[in-house]
């Protein structure tokens, strides 16, 4: 619908699907946009769960409801790193942990920094660092720590840069 043509992350997860070991994975998607493409491609494959927290109402103006092996996160517009940690403490990260997916993925997109000039969340380089160190703690324990991260959105360079840097300082330190 307009912001890519190759879905990475779909691919980098059909990939890991493909190896005998790997039989589930999760895709942790906290791009400001909802991964309505992620969503679409593995529809009733129970293989694969996509947990979304975005912006809504926001393009594409979808995916607040949840099915199995989707959990949407809906956040208000103005919404902080309050909410949205509060957001993914209560529904996400329990979610994920249940799955017990054997590798995780993450949709990284950085549109939701509050120096981000195309939507309206209030994030900051520490909620994503917060974020990354929760999902990489329960990947450690159900994934062996298996951890792939796809960069997605973002559309204020500098703020990119940093919240990216502070995602990959925390993926690097384990
Ligand atoms: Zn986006």
């Amino acid at each position: 619908m307009g912001f890519c043509l190759l879905n990475n992350v779909a691919i980098a997860a059909a990939q890991a699907l493909a190896q005998t070991s790997i039989g589930k994975v999760a895709i942790v998607d906290f791009d400001i946009h909802h991964g309505n493409g992620t969503e679409q491609i593995f529809l009733g494959d129970k293989r694969v769960l996509l947990i979304s927290s975005f912006q809504h109402p926001l393009y594409p103006h979808c995916g607040t409801d949840p099915h199995a092996g989707f959990m949407p996160i809906p956040l208000g517009s103005g919404s902080s790193g309050k909410e949205f940690r509060a957001a993914w403490q209560d529904k996400g990260l329990p979610v994920l942990a249940g799955f017990c997916p054997d590798f995780v993925f993450f949709s990284a997109g950085f549109d939701g920094h509050r120096d981000d000039p195309l939507a309206g969340l209030n994030l900051v380089e520490d909620d994503y660092a917060w974020l990354t160190r929760e999902v990489c703690r329960v990947a450690d324990q159900t994934s062996q720590g298996r951890v792939v991260s796809m960069l997605e959105g973002g559309y204020d360079l500098a703020a990119s840069g940093r919240s990216a840097a502070a995602h990959i300082k925390v993926l690097m330190n384990g």
